[in-house]
């Protein structure tokens, strides 16, 4: 099975602590990294946990705030001082274009590699990449700028082929084997039809992880992370600090929970926690009492799909 992990770079809000980093995670999906947003000293984390540089092709930038996107040029102007020379590509909301550009332009002079900014648009499930694996979608959050999720999802698999059935017909042409896979029936050299489900048993199942923060509860969002595998959610705040959360545009620990269980997530991870918590157990204990598989983010954690 191809490998499709989550690792956490930061995971703290806007107010720095020496506790946390600010938000920044690496989508691995078999090799490929993917960055989810880039706080400041994001480039350090990603070399603390030993990614190669050349292996990230793809940034998808959240939000405007500073805690989601400070990092980023400084990023770029270490790839350039390295000598990168592989493209990259950064997803970013259509009111950071400018603003991007004018930074890169100024800072990272003459780059040996091709930047390429693409402005997110505020349609949800928009497909902003896509190979014949992996595609990666945007989707709305409630924030107080323009901000995105993104859903990681595989495509869909090909049905496993049974080894007794294929030797049973003696099937060795390999686009005979493909098409089997793909769910055709297959015709035998007499001209007898044998159903494919007598040659297959089902694909497995597609893996997909969501990133949602920063937001507000949004149920809007909820059909189309329906059965994610691993959700990664806003709960800045416990409930003590719900109107807090409510003026902010975040969301509390129960109610990221609350989310899961609308879009029926198998796990949920808690994020973007506030700079006032010592420790986030209290965080954990109140998303666990309405949805309990549910685990705390933290730098360096590794989640396998
Ligand atoms: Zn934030
Ligand atoms: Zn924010």
């Amino acid at each position: 099975m191809i490998d499709f992990r989550v690792t956490i770079l930061g995971c703290g809000s806007a107010k720095p602590t020496l506790r946390h980093f600010g938000s920044s995670q690496i989508v691995d999906y078999g090799g490929r990294l993917f960055m989810v947003d880039c706080a400041e000293a994001t480039q350090l984390q990603f070399m603390r946990y030993r990614f190669r540089d050349s292996h990230l092709g793809h940034i998808f930038i959240s939000h405007s705030h500073g805690d989601h996107c400070l990092g980023l040029v400084g990023l770029l102007s270490s790839q350039s001082l390295w000598g990168r020379r592989d493209d990259i590509n950064i997803y970013a909301p259509f009111e950071l274009k400018d603003i991007l550009m004018a930074e890169i332009g100024f800072f990272v002079k003459n780059p040996g590699f091709n930047i390429y900014l693409h402005p997110i648009e505020n349609t949800l499930g928009s497909t902003l990449y896509e190979d014949e694996e992996v595609e990666v979608t945007a989707f709305p959050l409630l924030h107080r700028v323009p901000c995105f999720g993104f859903l990681f999802r595989e495509k869909p698999r090909e049905r496993h082929i049974k080894r007794e059935s294929i030797e049973r017909y003696g099937i060795s042409s390999v686009d005979d084997i493909k098409s089997i896979k793909r769910g055709l029936d297959y015709i035998t050299p007499d001209g007898i039809v044998i159903p494919n489900q007598e040659l297959t048993t089902p694909p497995t199942p597609p893996r997909s992880y969501a990133y949602s923060s920063d937001t507000m509860p949004n149920a809007a969002n909820a059909e189309l992370l329906d059965g994610v595998d691993l959700l990664y959610h806003d709960a800045t705040y416990a409930e003590a600090e719900a109107s807090l959360a409510e003026a902010m545009c975040h969301s509390t620990a129960r109610q990221a929970a609350e989310f899961a269980v609308m879009c029926k997530a198998k796990q949920l991870m808690l994020g973007h926690y506030s700079s006032r918590y010592k420790t986030e157990d209290r965080l954990l204990e109140e998303a666990v009492k309405v949805f309990p598989n549910t685990i705390l983010a933290n730098e360096g954690l590794r989640i396998e799909l």
